[in-house]
Parts: C-alpha cells; structure tokens; sequence
C-alpha cells in the first residue's frame, strides 16, 4: 500500500494574521486525519513563522519552488540547501504556473528536481496538459515528456524518491475537475511508463491529482487504484476546505 499525501500549494497568498489562523485551523483538526501524510507550502517568507507554528504536529512543510542553483550570484533565488536548513520536507518543482508565467521549461524543471533531490528533499513534480491539448489528443505525449526530461537527468529511479503530482492545467483554479475515470487514465499511464522502465519503482511512487480538488470531490478521487493523494491549490486556503479533503 502506497502512503496517501495531501499537500497544500499557498501560491501568493497569506499574511502573518492569516497564516495563523489558516495553521491553527488545520493543525486542530489534524485528530480527524488518519492515514494520510498532510503538508503544507507557504511562500518563502513565511516558512520560518509556519514551521514554528507546526512544531508538535505531523504536518510537513514545503516550498513552492527553488533554483537548481547551489549558491552564488543569483539575486533573489533560493536553493535546495536554505530550504532543507529552515526545515522543509518538500519542493514543488513544474509547477504550471512556473511554467506558464515564467517560462520554465521541462530541462528546467528536471534541474530543479535533481537540486530537491540532491539536498534529500522530496520534490513534488508537477506535470499536465493545456486544454488544447488534451483537445488535440496530446495528453499523453505531454505528460510523458515532462517525465522524460527527469529520468534523461536522473534516471527513473530518481522517480522514487519524490512524488508526481498530475495537475491538468485547463483544471487549476478554473472549478473545472477532472473526472475520477479521467484522471485514473492518466495517472495508469504515468504509473505504466515508468513500470515500463522500473516495476518497482512505478509500484512505489505516490502519483496525487491536483486541479479544483475540495471537500465534495476528493473522496471519489481519491478512490481511484492510481491515485495517491492530492495537490491542492485554492482548498487548502481555507481550514475547513482542507481538513475536509485531507479527511477524505
Ligand atoms: C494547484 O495550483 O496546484 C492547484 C491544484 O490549484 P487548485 O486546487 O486551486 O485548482
């Protein structure tokens, strides 16, 4: 049986009052949870006040990204090893938003993951297709080269030591969720291409779903054979959102 994570996505959002309360919130109602791994990623700034806020809770935390960089001249950037210092577990790394606003691309991104990795951090690898693409048929051919680009860089045994999230990016803040059968479809293929190259490592790793998950759908979602848990972006601002997917 493969670990179930649900993990929060913050994006640009919170305040010091906010956040306090948005990780009291949560952390009080963690008792219900059970069985799942739950982790949290603010922005930067916020790392530091959220993992004082965690401390005596199961909740992990992560970031939302990081440079492939180790140090130097790099205005503004953060790396793997500031992140593992301040006492985070996770990296998203692809995310479609880095990849869409910011032009990051999938060599970009495999960098990233094998920077996570390298520090013993777990990168949640996001990969998934525009609308028009899946219109045009190509859900697979994305996915798969998103895939590609980390185990060309890695290997696939790299795989096994982070998670994939399968985020369809026409379902990301749209209210528009994939169907369970829609989403096992390609979560199969991610498992199946990688079984194709590791048995065990596609048996091990931990494939979420994201895109407008909240309380009234995770449930069906989560009950698919190929899905591990969920990214969650917008739900997981609010407490009782949350709690409800994570207790799903
Ligand atoms: C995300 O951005 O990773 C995400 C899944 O967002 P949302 O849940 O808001 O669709």
């Amino acid at each position: 049986m493969r670990q179930t994570l649900v993990a929060g996505n913050w994006k640009l959002n919170g305040s010091k009052d906010s956040i306090q309360t948005l990780v009291k919130g949560i952390a009080d109602g963690m008792s219900a949870v059970n069985g799942t791994a739950v982790a949290i990623c603010p922005p930067y700034v916020y790392i530091p006040m959220v993992q004082n806020l965690l401390t005596g809770t199961t909740i992990g935390l992560g970031a939302q990204d990081v440079t492939d960089q180790e140090s130097g001249a790099y205005t503004g950037e953060v790396s793997a090893s500031m992140l593992k210092d301040i006492g985070c577990q996770y990296v998203i790394v692809g995310h479609s938003e880095r990849r869409a606003l910011y032009g990051e691309r999938d060599e970009d991104t495999a960098k990233k993951y094998a920077a996570t990795r390298k520090e013993g951090l777990i990168p949640i690898l996001c990969v998934g297709e525009l609308l028009e693409e899946r219109e045009n048929g190509d859900t697979e051919n994305v996915v798969a080269r998103q895939l590609d680009a980390v185990i060309a860089l890695e290997g696939v045994a790299a795989l096994a030591d982070g998670v994939i999230a399968y985020e369809p990016v026409w379902a990301i803040g749209t209210g528009k969720t994939a169907t369970p059968d829609q989403a096992q479809e390609v979560h199969a293929f991610i498992r199946g291409k990688i079984a194709a190259l590791d048995a065990d490592v596609a048996d091990k790793v931990q494939i979420l779903y994201g895109g407008s998950v909240n309380g009234g759908n995770a449930a069906e979602l989560f009950a698919m054979d190929d899905i591990d848990g969920g990214l969650i972006g917008g739900a997981s601002l609010k407490a009782d959102d949350f709690l409800a997917i994570c207790t799903a």
